[in-house]
């Protein structure tokens, strides 16, 4: 059996990863317009920097919760047929023991180079200018994919969908394209489709299946689910 599982911010925030996003929209204290865009990083590059110093800080404070703990333990089971696709920048997955992952919207451990276009990993605050380790430039950035920018590896994400026999969503608010779309690429294939949240989703109703509840509980109890029925 094959089985893509889909991760957005919910799973990270029962770890206590902030979502930065507060009741008005704003990322602590910041329009998106002015932290994640490349826009802004043109226009104001320390402010940025900042930011991202700050939530990469943040995250090495928690730990993985049971859920990301779960689907480590689903790709024991399943090697290289479980694909764990994250909306998520941090590493919760990584330090859970998944290592079959993708991070479509990028790592906030990686540094990217505006001036070779090489990746790094993140040793230093970036605020401070660290030289990039292949070409030696100052000019690094976060490794993250912004609003207008494209994400990574819709490629590899969609023949993995194309090919799969399930596909989970978890955590994930069904508001941000293109992986709200991937529950209608998956479906068309033939999957059967599972949505674990803990309220409805805006694309709720795409879903052959849905369980409500927080991640740390439906997602350990989903992966026991899938283990027996395959043993
Ligand atoms: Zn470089």
């Amino acid at each position: 059996m094959r089985l893509v599982v889909l991760t957005g911010a919910g799973i990270s925030a029962e770890s206590g990863v902030p979502t930065f996003r507060d009741a008005g929209g704003l990322w602590e204290g910041h329009r998106v317009e002015e932290v994640a865009t490349p826009e802004a990083f043109e226009r104001d590059p320390e402010t940025v920097q900042r930011f991202y110093d700050a939530r990469r800080r943040a995250v090495a404070q928690v730990d993985p919760n049971p859920a990301h703990d779960a689907l480590a333990r689903l790709e024991r089971e399943l090697g290289d047929n479980l694909l764990v696709v994250t909306q998520n920048i941090d590493d919760l997955h990584e330090r859970a023991g998944s290592r079959h992952i993708v991070h479509m919207h990028g790592d906030l451990l990686m540094a990217l180079c505006t001036a070779c276009g090489r990746r790094s990993s993140v040793t230093a605050e970036l605020i401070e200018r660290p030289p990039c380790p292949q070409c030696g430039e100052r000019m690094l950035r976060p490794d993250v994919v912004w609003f207008g920018e494209m994400p990574y590896d819709l490629d590899v994400i969609d023949e993995a969908l194309l090919a799969c026999d399930m596909f989970a969503a978890i955590g994930t608010s069904g508001a941000v394209y293109p992986a709200a779309g991937f529950v209608i690429t998956a479906a068309a294939a033939g999957a059967h489709t599972i949505e674990l949240n803990l309220t409805a989703s805006e694309i709720t109703p795409l879903f052959d299946e849905v369980r409500h509840g927080p991640a740390s509980l439906v997602v350990p109890s989903w992966v026991d689910e899938v283990v027996t029925a395959r043993t």
